[in-house]
């Protein structure tokens, strides 16, 4: 495949956050996030946490563990917000602006905590976090939101083809636009076979 394409891949963050409800497009998403420390580790397996301030953070939900819950419900209700834009976006619709309204009533919160960092003899965004804050692993992701969402190549979001409502978001770096499912090994291989099948009937 022809990666000619190169995106920051910190961009995928809100995509990766909206595809943790598996089936999202079906009449029955399935969640994965049942707790903060779901989050958390979800957090971490993408990259937003390192081990040491997902531990910080579990502990910070052991000591306020109400706080936890409430956040976490808050989370969901942001990823659910972000699924409708991009689910939007990707269908050319203009997404609801109630939802932009849930995006941008986090950006305050998200942009207070960014900070210029030198590392080496260049200069990054980095986060300020030394207290440990529940919403610490939701920054990176508003962030990739409000930067994707204003992407000058903000039609190579796609959502995956798939019929069943995988809803998988992705983002299409192919050359020519081509990429349909979110991986060829479930979604694309599947769509494969149902055409071969339906070649072989239509030629029996
Ligand atoms: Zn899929």
């Amino acid at each position: 495949m022809d990666k000619s394409v190169i995106f920051p891949a910190y961009l995928e963050y809100c995509l990766e956050f909206a595809n943790t409800a598996d089936w999202h497009a079906s009449e029955q998403p399935v969640e994965t996030l049942h707790s903060y420390a779901d989050l958390v580790a979800w957090s971490q397996r993408i990259g937003i946490l390192t081990s040491g301030s997902a531990e910080e953070l579990n502990q910070q939900a052991a000591r306020f563990p109400l706080d936890a819950t409430t956040f976490l419900g808050q989370a969901i209700e942001l990823r659910e917000a972000i699924y409708r834009i991009f689910r939007a976006v990707t269908a050319a619709q203009s997404p609801d602006v109630a939802d932009l309204e849930i995006l941008n009533a986090r950006l305050p919160a998200t942009y207070s905590h960014l900070q210029i960092v030198q590392s080496g003899d260049h200069f990054a965004w980095g986060w300020r976090d030394e207290e440990p804050q529940l919403d610490r692993l939701l920054w990176p992701v508003v962030r990739s939101a409000a930067d994707l969402l204003t992407f000058s190549e903000l039609n190579r979001v796609k959502q995956c083809a798939d019929d069943r409502g995988c809803g998988y978001f992705f983002i299409d770096t192919t050359r020519n636009h081509s990429r349909r499912w979110c991986t060829m090994e479930s979604c694309g291989n599947r769509a494969k076979a149902r055409r071969h099948y339906a070649r072989q009937r239509d030629d029996a």
